[in-house]
């Protein structure tokens, strides 16, 4: 019988996870920045953002899209639960378009006519189903008439290539892509998920999200807003005219790595 899945470690990835054991920091350590580069330079995007899991990396990547409620996020009926629920985190509501039987991706045709009968179709959801990939051109081109943001769900596809030969989580055709790290996926970490993406001002959401909404140093909004609008940090922030370094802010609601959920889903459920 075929397994459903069967993960494959060697002496290396053993001797890799003793060596953080005994020296490194058990989360957040230097591994998860050099594994971020490693997955980016890979698939040939500028960045990306290491987080607990797919579908972690789909919940964060659709509050970085900055949809909510009334929004329609357009996704395919044929892929993992995750797919669909992330838009229930964030309060917005999932429709799905039909597959091509032939490919059993999503069906362009079939989304353009569902975008177009849409007045908020915020985001598109696409899965590049057992790896093979979307017709991304095509996706592009619908998106940009109804205004939508792409975001990829590549958890079947890292390794996969796109037609003119690039590799899928480039961002070439979306805003953001999303991998998924568990044991039944091309490579595992375990659990884990990525998000990669070419645009600075994503990264410094998805970044900031994923630790609880918490910024240090690179403040968007460098203060404290006091009563006649001007902008100050507390006197104790401060040492000289430079920042001290524990100083931070939690500057909006984030997650740890983005693994709870928000409660905005029963809004619209209820
Ligand atoms: C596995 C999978 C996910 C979720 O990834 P997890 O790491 O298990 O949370 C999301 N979308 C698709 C298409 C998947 O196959």
């Amino acid at each position: 019988m075929i397994p459903y899945g069967k993960h494959y470690i060697d002496e290396d990835d053993i001797q890799a996870v003793v060596d953080v054991l005994r020296n490194g920091a058990l989360t957040q350590g230097a591994r998860v920045a050099e594994f971020e580069r490693a997955v980016a330079e890979y698939v040939g995007a500028k960045y990306a953002v290491a987080v607990s899991s797919g579908t972690a990396a789909l919940h964060l990547a659709c509050m970085a899209a900055d949809i909510g409620l009334g929004d329609d996020v357009f996704t395919t009926p044929n892929t993992f639960a995750a797919s669909a629920n992330c838009v229930l985190y964030v309060g917005a509501r999932p429709q799905f378009s039909d597959i091509d039987p032939h490919t059993l991706n999503i069906d362009s045709d079939d989304l353009y006519r569902c975008c177009r009968t849409s007045r908020n179709a915020k985001v598109i959801i696409l899965v590049h189903f057992a790896g093979f990939p979307c017709d991304m051109p095509r996706i592009r081109e619908i998106a940009s008439e109804v205004g939508s943001i792409v975001i990829e769900d590549a958890c079947h596809a890292l390794g996969a290539r796109y037609g003119d030969g690039s590799r899928v989580g480039n961002c070439r055709f979306s805003e953001m892509t999303v991998f998924s790290f568990h044991p039944v996926k091309g490579v595992t970490a375990g659990e884990g998920g990525m998000i990669t993406t070419n645009n600075e001002h994503l990264l410094q959401r998805l970044m900031k999200l994923r630790s609880h909404g918490i910024c240090k140093g690179n403040f968007e909004f460098p203060g404290i807003s006091v009563a006649d609008n001007t902008i100050m940090k507390p006197e104790s922030a401060l040492e000289g005219s430079e920042l001290r370094p524990w100083y931070y802010e939690m500057q909006e609601l984030g997650y740890i790595i983005g693994l709870q959920t928000s409660n905005a889903h029963w809004q619209y459920l209820s």
